[in-house]
């Protein structure tokens, strides 16, 4: 039978097969949600407000509003910052889909920017130069000269574990004008100069899906030291419910909110955090040491002003250099029963956004062509890992 290429996040890998980034789920956990299910709170609850204060102290903002999804995180983010429909969002390209998706839930549109090749993280020269060079300033607002919109926002996206520059990207929003919408789903746990991913834009989103650092089996949180956005959020997450008891609406909301058992299980999660991003790191030296010295092999770096969790590893393979390129190299490490994964397609490529600006995106499709994501999970074994350590290092050239 061909072995199962679809890896579902947060599921199991098959028998005898090292999964690339799976939940540890412990005691603690368990003990939360059992406890959540008893209580009788299964909907909205009082793990919702532990998990929310857990977060805002973490984070060190003054609001947290839990949600359904990341995605749904960034979609409130992005309607709180004032985000309009015909609006324009300036984005990484370098991506899990779900910001292009949200800026499209608000009905406006995405306009791409590139990745840097040395921390993969949004390029913020080029992001500069495409405010400067395409935006044309008028009446208080910045508005793009190609397409004529305006331009509503900056999204910038921590990926793989490592913070964008985010003090380059505060800069250019305050020259312009333009809120800054952190999505931070990658980078609970990973610091900029010493501040912690989810505190660097005027609002920020995160992911507790199931394959992130901290899980709460789907879920996401808003926050923002902002109490008006995120009342708003909270508002917005709840069906826009305008009276506690009679069946008002004052506007179009949506269903977003956290559940109880949910956020019991992310409580339990984020208390375990700093052992998690402890794993993280250790894998991620072990893998440094294993493949550092591997022709064509490219290891994540920590740029100095970052603290990275390296939530998921990822290598680049030089085909030149290596041998066989990254396609190649992830069959044969699937065929040897090593779940791996290509780099996302740029969200300039996605089919689902076609004709969106795409701004000297090249840096990210060579990333996409080169970038495999190798098995990290936190429980990762030392022996699963020389096992992907060996397999990489045979199939190199020479
Ligand atoms: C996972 C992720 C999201 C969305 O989170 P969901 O909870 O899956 O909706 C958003 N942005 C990035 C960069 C992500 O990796």
């Amino acid at each position: 039978m061909e072995r199962m290429r679809e890896i579902v996040p947060g599921a199991p890998a098959a028998e005898g097969e090292i999964p690339l980034a799976v939940p540890e789920i412990g005691d603690v956990e368990r003990g939360y949600v059992d406890d959540s299910l008893r209580s009788g709170w299964i909907a909205y609850g009082p793990y919702v407000d532990r998990f929310e204060d857990a977060i805002r102290s973490l984070i060190g903002v003054d609001h947290a509003v839990g949600v359904s999804s990341g995605t749904a995180a960034l979609h409130l983010a992005l309607l709180v910052a004032g985000v309009q429909p015909g609006d324009e969002v300036v984005c990484s390209t370098l991506s899990f889909i779900s910001p292009a998706f949200a800026i499209r839930y608000a009905g406006a549109h995405p306009v791409f920017v590139d990745a840097e090749p040395e921390y993969r993280q949004l390029d913020v020269e080029k992001l500069a130069a495409f405010l400067a060079e395409e935006c044309v300033r008028g009446e208080g607002s910045l508005h793009n000269r190609g397409s004529g919109r305006r331009i509503a926002a900056l999204l910038p996206v921590g990926i793989l574990g490592h913070p964008v520059d985010m003090d380059a990207v505060s800069a250019l929003a305050a020259e312009y004008g333009l809120p800054v919408v952190e999505d931070a789903a990658e980078v609970l746990g990973a610091t900029y100069k010493g501040r912690p991913g989810g505190s660097l834009g005027d609002v920020a989103c995160l992911s507790f899906n199931g394959n992130k650092i901290v899980t709460s089996g789907g879920g996401g949180m808003v926050v923002t030291r902002n109490a008006g956005w995120a009342a708003r959020a909270r508002y917005l997450a709840t069906q826009a419910k305008d009276d506690p008891l009679e069946y008002v609406h004052g506007e179009v909301g949506f269903n977003y909110r956290l559940s109880n058992p949910h956020a019991a299980l992310g409580l339990g999660q984020l208390e375990r955090l700093p052992e998690f991003v402890e794993a993280k790191r250790r894998i991620a030296a072990a893998y440094e040491e294993g493949l550092g010295d591997v022709p064509g092999i490219g290891c994540p770096r920590q740029a100095p002003w970052a603290f990275s969790t390296y939530w998921l590893y990822t290598i680049e393979v030089d085909e030149a250099a290596y041998g066989i390129g990254s396609r190649d190299l992830l069959g044969r490490l699937l065929d040897a029963g090593i779940q791996v994964r290509p780099l996302w397609q740029p969200l300039h490529r996605s089919p689902s956004v076609r004709g969106a600006q795409a701004y000297r995106c090249e840096t990210a499709e060579l990333l996409h062509s080169r970038g495999l994501s190798l098995p990290c999970s936190v429980s990762l074994t030392p022996e699963d890992q020389a096992r992907v350590v060996d397999e990489i290092r045979r199939h190199a050239r020479g």
